[in-house]
């Protein structure tokens, strides 16, 4: 890259230049050219990222830029990067495009040798500060660049405040800190083998260095896995001028959000430490004081940041997260970003900031991740539960979770994969700590405030967390901690209430969430601009009530085969698949119709008014047997008993040996392609013979006591034309015949699921017989692909995603470029043999909102999902039609 730029000043970049400089950058440039008070600095592009990723050498030149450009900001802040009678300390900062907090690494201070460090000591004349930077200088230089464990530092660290009996390290006196300097350097040296820089432009270089290497580091990798951030992306570095918020009680350093994060309440909400520097704040070293306090100590610099955060966000249009430093009575802003926050904040932010004015409705529905609000659909302690409350920290992250205690990540990690629900129990997390996080139900820590790490990521994710909880002591070592005068031990069960901070001992009962008035709100925004339909799946009355709730208007996919799973049923069941002529099948089922007449009635009850779409039989009838294997192995305990003479049930025996000569009979070589979906219809026609009677029954019951029931019965698994016209045919005289018997006209749509690739290739076919289609996407994501979804999860999918052969697992993101091209050519064949064909999606991915979107641009009339993604499909729906308006207004999209 000869000829490009690969350093830009603050005062030469702007908002828009993300990609380039960096989230971080690009924010720093525009807030310097909006005048407000940003200490002047460079940024190293992220392209000179990727070259020095791909090539591990700098682009030609770079460290010329550097010094040149330096000399600007040199200029401005009239000081010399290395001179000690008027030293410029700087820090260097990674920035990627898109904000992954707290994973990649900054060094502060840089430019601190022996010289100018007593130049900066007599400058301000105060030595303690000037040691405070220089042993902070090396903590990080040693930790981020010569990669000595942080903990080695800290040890040092406690030691000192030991030895001096401080409390915190700003009761260290100057000659304590200056020791502690000659000890992190000798550590330095003896460590890495390497004597720390002196010269201020190799400490500089090996910071730039280490700032792009670090994009690759294990824990950016992990977090850029987690999040779909891809891999080329790159960091920016930044250069910046060092403002000190540690030169004495006149100064600060501080994190704040324009809203509350958690709630999206308007109110300035964040943290500060007096006389502290950067990663104070969040390390969660010194627990530090809520922003309104300052309004005491500091009034005027109050009224200055209040003032700021309204201009940030009048500028940005968005709840910002800023970062700020007080020297000596003067005010910095350090950083700004769009901040993270809870899926409340979310819709609470974006529904305040739409009546404010801010931002449109339709904006409003673009800022609120549909994943994420599944999280306000999570359950809250109940409130009229007694609990054992027995210490209480901060409400980092609402929501109520419980489980075993456990105190480290890699163990949580572990005990997570085996299914056990956890509560991660530290001090404080750091980003290494991020597995463990992923793998438990809650967090809780002991130290850090409402912006410490664990806070963060936590919300991010949509987990219950509790922080700075200082009533506990935590010993790692024997695993257990200490609250008061009880003891909890690994594996002991307690919960958290991230809304309230309470911990609890044992479980606690929870109770369903309910929408706020502003979510509420925000999904009537999408229910008005969305075209989608959305429906839910679900086999119960409970269910199909839930969906309501949740606002799905009918049911896409109600499944009959669990109906027949219930104890009551499968004896029933049974003898109807062991039946040796159709008049004893048509006897047992004889006896299931009433039994499926109620489950039909109850559902299409709950969901009146709406669309009841009713799956006949799907699975294969062996399915309904017990295993093969366990009842020969029964068989043969008994035949072996009867022959040392003892006496046996004959008759239980001979049921048995039925069941199993049943159970071979039926056992297939491929059951997911076998005797299974409309293939037993057309075996076994009285089956969905019964089936279809049943609803039919149950809805010319319900009509006649005025109940709107719309039933409609859909025939799985379909690849051939005959085989929906000779069932569909079927129930068509079912209804031909119910109408007759009630005087009820009960005749309803017929349509088909579309799951078999055969059945896109023909759907002109298909559509001459079917009312609707709906995609069942699971077993038409099986048969492109040529998938069992079980084998492939447990065996190679985890392979194919690490290398990359996939995108994502198709059986959770619709596959749009393989099975997304059969859905659309089934679309445009139905639709042409059938103009008003209804046509939705039945598969899990009509809850997944980019399958959502997919469906959207597809043309489809629905999704089904299940009911707790009900909201999420809602909104996921509006906001594929809103990017679609900006597309079609804008040549470019947001
Ligand atoms: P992160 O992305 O982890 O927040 P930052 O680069 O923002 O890392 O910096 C870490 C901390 O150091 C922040 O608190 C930030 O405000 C502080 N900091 C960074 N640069 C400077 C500077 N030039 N002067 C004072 N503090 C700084
Ligand atoms: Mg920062
Ligand atoms: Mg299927």
């Amino acid at each position: 890259m000869p000829d490009s730029k690969n350093i830009f000043l603050f005062s030469e970049g702007n908002a828009g230049m993300r990609d380039l400089l960096g989230g971080k950058g690009a924010n720093l440039a525009e807030m310097t050219r909006i005048g407000l008070p940003v200490p002047p600095g460079l940024t190293i592009t992220t392209a000179a990222c990727n070259y020095y990723s791909s090539t591990r050498r700098f682009p030609d030149r770079l460290m010329d830029d550097v010094r040149r450009a330096l000399g600007e900001v040199e200029r401005a802040m009239n000081k010399r990067f290395g001179d000690p009678a008027r030293a410029l300390l700087v820090s260097v900062r990674s920035g990627a495009a898109i904000s992954m907090p707290g994973m990649m690494d900054t060094i502060l201070n840089l430019g601190l040798n022996d010289k100018t460090v007593a130049g900066l000591a007599a400058a301000t004349g105060d030595e303690r500060f000037a040691y405070d930077c220089y042993r902070r200088l090396c903590t990080m230089f040693g930790n981020v660049v010569m990669h000595i464990e942080g903990a080695r530092f800290e040890e040092a660290l406690s030691a000192a405040r030991e030895r001096h009996r401080a409390a915190s390290d700003v009761e260290l006196p100057a000659g304590a800190l200056r020791d502690l300097t000659s000890e992190f350097k000798a550590l330095i040296a003896g460590e890495s083998g390497r004597a720390f820089p002196e010269d201020p432009f190799e400490q500089l270089e090996m910071a730039i260095r280490a700032v792009f290497e670090s994009w690759n580091n294990p824990r950016a990798m992990v977090y850029r896995r987690i999040n779909r951030i891809p891999d080329d992306l790159g960091t920016a570095v930044n250069v910046q001028a060092m403002v000190f918020g540690n030169m004495g009680q006149g100064s600060a350093t501080g994190v704040l959000f324009t809203r509350n994060p958690s709630t999206g309440a308007r109110e300035l909400y964040g943290e500060y430490l007096a006389n502290a520097q950067g990663e104070d704040v969040v390390a969660g070293i010194r627990t530090p004081r809520p922003i309104a306090a300052l309004q005491g100590e500091m009034p005027s610099i109050y009224a200055e940041i209040a003032r700021t955060c309204k201009l940030l966000e009048d500028h940005y249009r968005d709840l910002q997260d800023i970062e700020f430093t007080v020297e000596s009575g003067r005010l910095y802003i350090l950083q700004t970003r769009a901040a993270k926050r809870t899926a409340a904040a979310a819709v609470k932010a974006a529904w305040d900031m739409a009546g404010e004015g801010l931002i449109t409705r339709e904006q409003a529905l673009l800022r609120i991740e549909p994943d994420q609000v599944t999280s306000l659909l999570h359950r809250t302690i109940d409130p009229r539960a007694r609990l054992d409350v027995f210490a209480t920290g901060l409400p980092a992250s609402p929501g109520a979770a419980s489980g075993e205690v456990v105190f480290d990540a890699d163990r949580a990690e572990a005990l997570g994969q085996d299914g056990r629900r956890l509560i991660l129990v530290r001090p404080e997390t750091t980003p290494d700590d991020i597995h463990g996080i992923l793998a438990a139900q809650g967090i809780l820590t002991s130290r850090g405030g409402m912006t410490c790490h664990a806070a963060i990521v936590a919300r991010h994710m949509g987990k219950p967390c509790v922080v700075g909880c200082e009533a506990l002591r935590i010993d790692l070592q024997r695993r257990e901690f200490r609250a008061g005068d009880r003891v909890f031990c690994e594996g002991d069960v307690i919960s958290i209430d991230g809304a309230t901070g309470r911990v609890i001992a044992g479980e606690v009962p929870v109770v369903d969430p309910e929408f706020s008035p502003e979510f509420s709100g925000i999904l009537d925004w999408a229910d008005a601009v969305r075209r989608l339909g959305v429906e839910a799946n679900a086999d119960t009355p409970q269910d199909a009530a839930r969906a309501r709730e949740f606002g799905a208007h009918g049911i896409g996919l109600c499944r009959t085969e669990h109906m027949f799973m219930a104890p009551d049923r499968l004896p029933v069941v049974r003898a109807m698949i062991m039946a040796e002529t159709a008049a004893e099948r048509e006897a047992a089922l004889a006896r299931l119709l009433p039994m499926q007449q109620g489950d039909f009635a109850g559902i299409l009850e709950a969901m009146a008014g709406y669309p009841v779409t009713i799956r006949l039989l799907d699975p294969p009838l062996h399915e309904f047997l017990p295993d093969v294997e366990e009842l020969s192995l029964a068989v043969e305990r008994l035949r072996a008993a009867r022959e040392h003479g003892a006496a046996i049930d004959e008759a239980d025996l001979a049921a048995k040996e039925g069941l199993l000569r049943k159970a071979r009979a039926l056992a297939e070589f491929n059951p997911m392609l076998g005797l299974r979906g409309c293939r037993l219809g057309i075996l076994f026609p009285e089956i969905y013979r019964m089936q279809a009677r049943a609803i039919f029954h149950a809805t010319a019951a319900l009509r006649r006591r005025g109940v709107d029931a719309r039933p409609e019965v859909m025939i799985p698994l379909v690849g051939i034309e005959g085989e929906i016209a000779a069932t569909g045919a079927m129930v068509r005289e079912e209804a031909d015949r119910v109408s007759g018997e009630t005087g009820i006209d009960v005749h309803c749509p017929i349509g088909t699921m579309i799951e078999l690739p055969r059945a896109c290739l023909v759907a002109d076919q298909v559509a001459r017989h079917a009312e609707f289609f709906s995609f069942g996407t699971n077993d038409l994501t099986q048969t492109t692909f040529g998938f069992s979804r079980d084998d492939a999860e447990a065996k190679f999918l985890g392979p194919y995603l690490e290398q990359h052969l996939l995108p994502e697992n198709p059986f959770a993101v619709l596959d749009v470029d393989g099975v997304g091209q059969l859905i659309v050519m089934a679309v445009e064949k139905g639709r042409k043999a059938r103009p008003d064909l209804r046509i939705g999606i039945c598969g899990e991915h009509g809850g997944d909102p980019r399958s959502i979107e997919f469906c959207h641009r597809a043309g489809l009339d629905y999704v089904s999902c299940s009911p707790f993604r009900v909201p999420v499909a809602r909104l996921a729906a509006a906001r594929a039609r809103v990017r679609e308006l900006v597309q079609e207004t804008a040549p470019r999209g947001e």
